[in-house]
């Protein structure tokens, strides 16, 4: 399954996400240590998203290449740096296209979107809460992938004012009925805050002297990485994280 990170704080070079670490996302490409329901590399396309200063909206670079074959993204990512980042490895599911548009991070205005994990039972099992959306936004998904519907289900609730935490654990929440056993860990941020979940996938996150990071798996042996349990919710800035359950326990 994917792997994918997300970084607020200080500028620094994507380089010293993509590349530097021991275990950058890179090397999480071709050498994971921590899948969990099957797949073994993430070779099936990669994308980074970024802002550069002062921007609201990010840039994004995508592709269905290995990250490892573009022999052109290290010295660019030595050469850019921002202070909010979201970057993605794939592992397309079976049956899903390995194309460039089905590589995370999604995006819509300012927000970044990435997905790791599995809709149990797509397209059939989420044919109902596909109805409930725009016709224009099912005619113009990205790929026709569970990730890029979830991100659909996401921007439509983000697009009517829902805040986005809100937004992130409803649509997790009717995927865990509409299609049990899915895999949902999902990312995604504005450049201010960053939200995740866990389900079914690894993720940890390193809170640090004003900057967060949140990583499928640990960039590096440093001990600020902490796991994140298995169904909860990451709510983070640069300078604050907070982690509750997805759902709260029924009173
Ligand atoms: N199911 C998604 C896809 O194929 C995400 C894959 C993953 O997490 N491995 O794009």
């Amino acid at each position: 399954m994917c792997r994918h990170l997300g970084y607020l704080g200080p500028p620094v070079p994507l380089r010293s996400l993509l590349f530097d670490p021991p275990h950058s996302l890179a090397t999480q490409a071709w050498a994971p240590r921590d899948m969990r329901g099957g797949g073994t590399i993430n070779a099936d396309g990669f994308g980074v998203g970024w802002w550069p200063p002062g921007a609201v909206v990010p840039v994004r670079h995508r592709s269905a290449m290995p990250i490892w074959t573009d022999t052109t993204l290290p010295a660019l990512a030595g050469a850019v740096s921002s202070g909010a980042v979201l970057a993605a490895v794939r592992s397309a599911t079976v049956g899903m296209p390995v194309v460039e548009t089905a590589a995370a991070p999604f995006t819509d205005g300012r927000w970044l979107f990435s997905h790791n994990g599995v809709i149990r039972g797509w397209p059939s099992a989420v044919a109902a809460l596909a109805r409930d959306l725009p016709v224009d936004d099912l005619l113009t998904l990205d790929a026709p992938t569970d990730s890029a519907i979830l991100w659909a289900l996401v921007r439509a609730r983000l697009r009517s004012g829902e805040p986005p935490a809100k937004a992130v654990a409803a649509v997790v929440g009717d995927l865990v009925t509409v299609a049990p056993g899915s895999r949902l860990n999902l990312l995604l941020t504005d450049g201010h805050q960053m939200i995740a979940t866990t389900l079914g996938h690894a993720l940890s996150v390193r809170p640090g002297r004003g900057s967060t990071l949140i990583s499928s798996e640990p960039l590096d042996p440093g001990p600020s990485w902490q796991p994140v349990a298995d169904g909860h919710l990451v709510t983070a800035t640069a300078t604050e994280v907070e982690i509750t359950p997805i759902f709260s326990a029924p009173s």
